[in-house]
């Protein structure tokens, strides 16, 4: 301001000395055509301001002169920090943008009347919506699945709700209001297919080892009560009954076995023994105690390369026992049973061939499931918990191998534990290792 000022005190004081100098007419139109040509200065500069006012553009900020050159000065740099801000705040919304994007959750932010005002690409794939063809409809009438439709009515969001979108089948979703402010919320989607599938599980677990443990007990109890009965039995019915109730205690118990065995090779806290297992030693055991089960009825022959393999040999046994023990419990009288061990550059298989009953090829995939029988009256004759097939798959796991079946109905089986050459321990490594 100050120049500004003494520009106009100098022009002042030209014009009195050229009114002195001269006459005062001289001095008057000095004066005019100074201050006539400063007030166009100023129009035009003013001018200049209100074109760029139009459109400001930083790097269109003109350059000024006298007074002029410090309002553009400014101008220039409040153009400067507004253009920051702004861009910052544009970083701040595109990393708050990415950031709801990257969320596992699908997220969408809805109005009073549910009506899309933005949503996640987790959101799109959950329920089938498209921000770009959805925004600013209604999410209830693009989801339409009564149990959605009546929880977005209901204004009681306190517990989540679950259901399967008809949309997306084998889908379930978990959705949640969340209101934060009068009118608005945020509609938050989880995939929770894998728990619903892994409590499905629990529950069918639940349910067949129940259902596993009532039948023998229902035997157990009926004839405790008839023991205990006011009628006198004679001793043979008295031992019959006493026998067929230790059958089913006996039953019981494997089962009860077996269950501990599978959740013990479940558990992760139970690590796998390092030791160095003489396959061929442990194959004649199994071939025994297969001979002892047969009680003559099937020829069991045993073809074994001599092998060693590092792992659990308790684990071995119990997966290569419950192989063979199938193979005689399912192989009608007169069948034969082939036992073999062989290694190659792949690995080491233990390979049962009998020459039973045989399994039909969509049967094959569901035989280590626990509780899944092909032939549920022969299995439970002869024994047989549902658990076995479960418990070689999850030992043969634990070794880095597993279970290969090739079966043909009518015509026999030949299942075979395949363990990786990692486990296989050379010949003149064992020679030190097994002494
Ligand atoms: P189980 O105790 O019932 O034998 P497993 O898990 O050992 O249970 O086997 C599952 C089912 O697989 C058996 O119920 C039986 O139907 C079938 N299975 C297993 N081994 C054989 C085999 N060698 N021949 C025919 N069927 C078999």
């Amino acid at each position: 301001m100050g120049p500004a000022i003494a520009r106009l005190a100098g022009l002042a004081a030209f014009a009195a000395l050229a009114g002195l100098a001269f006459n005062a007419q001289t001095g008057l139109w000095v004066a005019a055509i100074g201050f006539g040509g400063l007030l166009i200065i100023h129009l035009s500069y003013a001018s200049v301001l209100a074109a760029w006012l139009e459109n400001p553009k930083l790097e269109d900020v003109p350059d000024g002169w006298g007074i002029w050159t410090d309002v553009f000065a400014r101008l220039y740099r409040t153009r400067r920090a507004t253009e920051q801000n702004e861009r910052r705040l544009l970083d701040n919304e595109e990393r708050f943008r990415r950031t709801i994007s990257a969320l596992p959750e699908g997220i969408v932010l809805i109005d009073g009347s549910f009506q899309i005002d933005w949503c996640n690409p987790v959101a799109e794939q959950h329920l089938g919506i498209s921000l770009r063809a959805d925004q600013g409809l209604r999410v209830t009438n693009l989801v339409r699945d009564p149990e959605f439709v009546g929880y977005m009515t209901s204004a009681h969001f306190e517990a989540p709700l679950v259901f399967q979108p008809m949309a997306r089948p084998g889908l379930a979703l978990e959705v949640r209001i969340v209101e934060f402010e009068l009118t608005r919320s945020i509609l938050i989607t989880r995939d929770i297919t894998q728990r619903e599938r892994v409590d499905a599980v629990r529950r069918d677990f639940i349910a067949n080892v129940s259902h596993e443990l009532r039948t023998p007990l229902t035997v157990v109890n009926g004839f405790l009560e008839m023991l205990l009965d006011a009628q006198p039995e004679n001793g043979a019915t008295r031992q019959h009954h006493l026998q067929l109730m230790h059958e089913q205690a006996q039953r019981m118990h494997r089962l009860v076995e077996d269950l501990l065995t599978l959740s013990r090779l479940e558990s992760r806290e139970s690590l796998l023994a390092d030791e160095v297992v003489d396959v061929r030693q442990l194959v004649r055991e199994v071939a025994d105690e297969a001979r002892a089960l047969s009680l003559g009825r099937h020829l069991i022959e045993v073809d074994l390369v001599p092998g060693f393999v590092l792992g659990s040999r308790e684990e071995l046994r119990s997966a290569f026992a419950n192989i063979v023990s199938n193979a005689v419990r399912y192989t009608p009288s007169g069948g034969t049973i082939v036992l073999k061990w062989r290694e190659d550059a792949g690995g080491g298989r233990f390979e049962v061939s009998d020459t039973g009953l045989g399994i039909a090829p969509e049967d094959v995939p569901r035989l280590s499931e626990r509780f899944y029988r092909v032939d549920k009256s022969r299995s439970r004759e002869t024994g047989g918990t549902g658990l076995g097939l479960a418990i070689v798959k999850h030992v043969l796991l634990r070794h880095g191998g597993y279970l290969d079946v090739q079966s043909e109905v009518g015509h026999g089986s030949t299942f075979a534990a395949v363990l990786p050459a990692e486990r296989l321990v050379a010949k003149s490594e064992t020679s030190v290792a097994v002494v």
